[in-house]
């Protein structure tokens, strides 16, 4: 959450942040600003999108210069407005700072500042740096920024310009992500990729505390005592037009469309010869024999992927599995084994708390797999192996395809797991699998059901209330599909475990209420079938998901979405369709923004 960029060059820096802007507005959209080095500092910043400021800076007739830094908000300390929108500045509009992050002792700071006289504008909590980086600077922004790195603590990555040093941009992070752009004509720091891939493919991964000196023709990196750091070059894979909707009308769209592909990139590369194997790990089968228990920990999507997990793993591989939240985890003090292992999932690789969880899964000296798309990302750098679910960049602010390989991943992780183990035979294994390789194709002729979910959301898109039910598997994916249609429509939806219903949540069924029915485990249909029967008997209109060819639910359901016969373990794959569709439409229907949901962000690099 939150975007920020920097560049310095031979270009024209404002249309350079706009457009880098442009591709990170997903990491908050609460307001925009940029800062240009323009005889002295020019600052334009607006509550709002994006296209506020571009407006803005279009009425001013331009701003000119050659090197600034730009920022898109996710708020976390004081409300979206004005004022407090980023770039933040000193008082004598010397030194100007965009930020990713929280500063913690950002009130004892502020306070320490106002006595020697410091007068403050904002509510927020970045403010304290650009006052407090003015405070200490004599001349000399590196030494200055060692000094503000000494003072402040929470999370950072900071783009900081000074009227003074025309030719320079600064930066730094700490538990906030940034990366720094080269080119020949000119440099950049970005929050993400995609702001600067129009411009170059070449980038720097930056540690914590790691300084920053951008210059137009050179990028220098220190330590905190100053010292000379040399980097290895990243070079990125994918193609800018990876990261454009390429015809659709929105991300969300694009990204559910790409899921298939996604699915076959996650999962062939990593079968030889009809069984699972995972080159990129160091786990020997004893390695996994010896697991004693898996704690799997995410937050929101990838925690649900987790759930997935659980189940799939479990019943592969009879490994326990404890899924945790890992804002949970992280302050719980866990009861770690030795022989435990953490898998963490993200997509961003950055989410503030699921790092947090890794690093505490680390002291502890458990070891951890992580499972993440962004490659390079702090979390895939601290874990002790990755596996990379190989989605290609996700704009849109509610994952789906990052969701989807994530699934992948964990069939992957509860074949290879049973494999070793035993507990699954190489024949069952292979049997599996060519069930799996099928996987993606009956996702593809899911998606073709775009005409029908989009008539049920429309018939639905005025409810107020919808339940999503299943057991087991289709538990798990209720839960995902009741987040998706809640994050985007803004319609209340519960997930509950079918059998739980009735322990008091069937209370809230009255006629009409949407009940989504989950049937898709063959060994629970008969349960599912009889708790449909419950919800009905109060009033509920139900949409059921059921396997090809279970056509008795017809009987008691309102409507049936028929999903293609698949191995109950990889129904999660094909029953998450339908739902990212109806939520989809119930978005479009209700007039909400589908790519960028209110009060939301993608990558929650904020705990
Ligand atoms: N704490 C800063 C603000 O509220 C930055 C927020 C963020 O990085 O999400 O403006």
């Amino acid at each position: 959450m939150c975007g920020i960029v920097g560049y310095i060059g031979s270009q024209e820096a404002a249309p350079i942040l706009l457009k880098g802007l442009k591709k990170l507005e997903y990491r908050g959209y609460d307001s925009a600003g940029i800062a240009v080095h323009h005889n002295g500092i020019q600052v334009v910043k607006t509550k709002g999108r994006l296209a506020e400021l571009e407006h803005k800076v279009q009425e001013m007739g331009g701003v000119s210069g050659f090197s600034g830094i730009g920022h898109t908000r996710w708020a976390t300390h004081g409300a979206p407005s004005d004022i407090n929108s980023h770039p933040h500045s000193s008082t004598n509009g010397r030194i100007s700072v965009v930020h990713n992050g929280i500063i913690e002792n950002y009130i004892q700071l502020k306070a320490e500042l106002e006595e020697k006289g410091c007068r403050f504008v904002s509510e927020t909590d970045t403010e304290v740096v650009a006052q407090l980086f003015d405070y200490y600077y004599h001349g000399d922004m590196v030494e200055t920024l060692i000094q503000v790195i000494h003072r402040v603590r929470g999370s950072y990555a900071l783009g900081i310009i000074c009227s003074e040093k025309p030719d320079e941009v600064l930066a730094v992070r700490k538990d906030s992500p940034l990366l720094v752009g080269i080119s020949k004509d000119g440099n950049y720091i970005a929050s993400d990729i995609p702001a600067v891939l129009e411009h170059t493919k070449d980038y720097y991964l930056l540690e914590d505390n790691e300084i920053v000196v951008l210059k137009k023709d050179g990028v220098t990196i220190l330590d905190m005592n100053k010292q000379e750091i040399k980097k290895d070059v990243y070079h990125v894979t994918w193609d800018f037009s990876a990261a454009e909707k390429g015809g659709y009308d929105h991300f969300m769209m694009k990204e559910m469309m790409e899921q298939p592909k996604a699915m076959r990139d996650s999962i062939n590369p990593r079968i030889t010869d009809g069984l699972v194997q995972l080159d990129e790990i160091q786990y020997t089968d004893e390695d996994i024999r010896k697991i004693n228990r898996i704690h799997m920990i995410a937050c929101g999507s990838a925690w649900h992927a987790g759930m997935v997990g659980k189940y799939v793993i479990e019943e592969c591989a009879r490994i326990p599995v404890e899924v945790d939240l890992a804002s949970e985890f992280r302050y719980r003090n866990p009861i770690l084994h030795p022989d435990d292992i953490c898998i963490i999932i993200s997509q961003s690789g950055e989410t503030a708390d699921t790092l947090a969880a890794l690093r505490e899964a680390k002291r502890q000296g458990i070891r951890v797999l992580a499972i993440v798309n962004a490659v390079g990302s702090s979390i895939a750098r601290e874990s002790d192996d990755v596996l990379y679910t190989w989605a290609g960049p996700e704009i849109a602010v509610a994952t789906t395809k990052g969701y989807s390989t994530q699934v992948a991943l964990m069939y992957l992780l509860a074949l290879k797991f049973g494999q070793a183990k035993g507990t699954l035979s190489d024949e069952e294994v292979k049997k599996l699998v060519t069930e799996l390789y099928t996987v993606p194709e009956k996702m593809e002729s899911l998606l073709q059901m775009t005409k029908e979910m989009e008539e049920l959301a429309n018939m639905q898109a005025k409810a107020t209330d919808v339940f999503v039910i299943g057991r087991g598997i289709d538990y798990a994916v209720a839960l995902e599909g009741s987040l998706k249609l809640k994050e985007i429509s803004y319609i209340h939806s519960e997930a509950y475990a079918a059998g739980e219903l009735k322990h008091g949540t069937i209370s809230l069924i009255e006629e009409g209420t949407p009940v989504i029915a989950i049937a898709t485990q063959d060994s629970l249909y008969e349960k599912l079938v009889s708790n449909v029967k419950e919800v009905k008997a109060r009033g509920a209109y139900v949409i059921a998901l059921a396997k090809e060819g279970n056509t008795e639910i017809a009987e008691v359901a309102d409507h049936v979405i028929y999903i293609p016969t698949v191995d109950d373990k990889f129904t999660a794959s094909l029953d998450v369709i339908p739902l990212q569709l109806f939520s989809y439409y119930a978005a479009i229907a209700r007039g909400c923004d589908v790519d960028m949901p209110r009060n939301l962000a993608k990558s929650v690099t904020v705990e």
